[in-house]
């Protein structure tokens, strides 16, 4: 989700009126993470549940709970009842926006969910989705997206030209999409066609749910960059970016949204619609550290993808060990599979203080002083004296490595080996996922020569060895050429944004690597076969039961 801070204005937005609910923000504003060391950070989860009946608002309060890794800077609700839609949202985690009271306070029969993660700095209310418009006829839009247009720039001009957005204050994606949304929404017009033609105009990654309080609508892009799950209650349907967050309310995994597809579920059941044909690219790096172990995507576990990517960790990058450790908890199981592959021990050597990312209290001097320890803490009887081979997920500016290194040692390790189960990540995300700038990357900083060996000695490991593309492909069971593997190889399969200052410098790179190798900008040129009006396919009254079961 793309925006701008200058958008951040309390207050400014019209639509949200008396309709929409503002909390107090209960915490200071900016925000401590981690220490010095940004990990990749998914900018978004989304949830819907269409089930009359039921509580709705505790639903998605719980759905949300499942996806607060995929967002943890806001966190909001829609709920329609067929006459209107409130949204209540705020800056905070799932727990601190909302309560007993405000979750009592949402009734209907379809909720929208969504947790927030913003890029640096424009932690704002404003920001804070779902989105809500309202068309000229009086139709309530409420909106929530997971993912990053590359044609932000184009579709926010159109949005312009109709006085819908000034562009002056860089609105967000979302709100153009919502604005567009409702702009085109009339009774001869209803929402669902508003809905099929612009998705047919939007390009890049997108999950999107929408509800104008009588239907909820589910729209995946047409390269299903993120994930998107459909699932049956015994009273109705949900939809949610991940589906472990179908476990958690209890909805039994149907199947995956469909790139290029529109889910519509309103009292006339399930309806599917096909706005785009298909070319899958998704998200590896879903598999490799965004999405929870206990999800499927595309059918396959994410903690198998894990485990296997330890594997083939092992085979090709052999280390003489005592022990094999992860850095908890993403590394965890690929640190298993190089156990299990290697027959060297697994051990737990670090543990980790789950919540201290979380808190949003900046530390003082002597708390900063403690570094990584704040994080994890070695556990001295296990390491002491061994040697040790420590599985990490990623390594992007290398502060947490090296801090992490020198840590073991200094808790009595004798030698510690590094690796990792991704390959080094050097490119932007331009498809929703937020890394450190391309300059602090550390495999962008490092000898061309031997840039392995580079990072190893800056990071004061042993040795150091990453997982090939090749083998962490084959772990996750995905075709290569229906994966995007962008951050780390630089081949943007969706093209890269009409108005990003990242964009350009890639461009630059890219060409002066190899001419050939140019994306395309705003996505134009990306092979999306739209649907032409009057051929959009209606694919199922009901949907196929997939073949997918979660314990696959
Ligand atoms: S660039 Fe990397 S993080 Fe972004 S969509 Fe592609 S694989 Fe995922």
């Amino acid at each position: 989700m793309a925006y701008n801070d200058s958008q951040c204005d309390p207050g400014a937005r019209a639509g949200f009126g008396a309709r929409s609910t503002r909390a107090e923000s209960r915490r200071p504003s900016g925000r401590y993470d981690d220490l010095g060391e940004q990990e990749p950070r998914e900018e978004c989860g989304v949830f819907g549940v269409w089930a009359p009946g039921e509580d709705v608002s505790k639903l998605t309060y719980y759905g949300l709970y499942a996806l607060q890794h995929r967002g943890q800077e806001a966190a909001g609700i829609a709920v329609g009842n067929g006459d209107q839609i409130v949204v209540f949202k705020d800056l905070g985690l799932v727990s601190q926006v909302f309560d007993e009271q405000s979750l009592d306070s949402l009734r209907g029969h379809i909720a929208l969910g969504h947790t927030r993660y913003s890029t640096a700095g424009g932690v704002c209310w404003e920001n804070a989705q779902p989105m809500f418009r309202m068309s000229p006829d009086g139709t309530d839009v409420a909106l929530g997206h997971n993912g990053n247009l590359v044609n932000h720039r184009q579709l926010t001009l159109q949005a312009a030209r109709l006085g819908l957005v000034d562009p002056k204050t860089s609105p967000s994606d979302s709100d153009v999409m919502c604005a567009l949304l409702a702009h085109n929404t009339s009774e001869a017009h209803p929402l669902e066609e508003a809905a099929m033609k612009l998705f047919s105009q939007v390009r890049g990654a997108f999950c999107v749910t929408f509800t104008d309080g009588t239907s909820l609508y589910a729209v995946r892009d047409p390269h299903g960059v993120r994930p998107l799950s459909l699932g049956k209650l015994a009273s109705g349907w949900v939809v949610a970016s991940e589906t472990a967050a179908l476990d958690i309310v209890g909805a039994e995994f149907v199947r995956d949204v469909e790139p290029g597809e529109m889910v519509i579920i309103n009292g006339d059941g399930l309806r599917s619609r096909k706005f785009a044909e298909s070319t899958r690219k998704g998200c590896v790096f879903e598999y490799v550290y965004l999405s929870r172990p206990d999800s499927v995507l595309n059918g396959q576990s994410v903690n198998d993808t894990r485990v296997g990517i330890g594997a083939r960790l092992a085979q090709e990058a052999p280390a003489d060990g005592d022990l094999v450790i992860p850095v908890p908890e993403s590394g965890t199981p690929a640190a298993v599979g190089y156990a299990q592959e290697s027959g060297i021990p697994f051990a737990q050597g670090l543990m980790k203080n789950a919540y201290v990312g979380r808190t949003f209290i900046q530390p003082s001097q002597t708390i900063r002083q403690l570094g990584i320890r704040l994080k994890l803490n070695p556990l001295r009887r296990v390491i002491e004296g061994k040697r040790l081979i420590v599985v990490d997920d990623s390594i992007v500016r290398g502060n947490t490595q090296r801090a992490l290194v020198r840590m073991l040692k200094d808790a009595g390790a004798a030698e510690v080996h590094v690796r990792i189960a991704s390959p080094p990540v050097k490119w932007p995300c331009f498809y929703g996922i937020d890394f450190a700038s391309p300059s602090e990357l550390i495999a962008n900083n490092v000898d061309p020569e031997d840039p392995v060996g580079h990072i190893c000695e800056e990071i004061g490991a042993d040795s150091l060895a990453y997982v090939t593309t090749a083998g962490m492909v084959a772990a996750s069971g995905q075709q290569r050429e229906d994966l995007c593997a962008a951050c780390f190889d630089g081949i943007y399969p969706l093209g890269v944004p009409d108005d990003d200052a990242d964009a350009e410098v890639v461009r630059m790179r890219l060409v002066e690597e190899d001419p050939n190798k140019e994306p395309t900008k705003g996505g134009h040129d990306v092979p999306v076969h739209v649907l032409p009006a009057g051929e959009q396919e209606t694919v199922s009254a009901e949907p196929e039961r997939d073949r997918r079961t979660l314990n696959d």
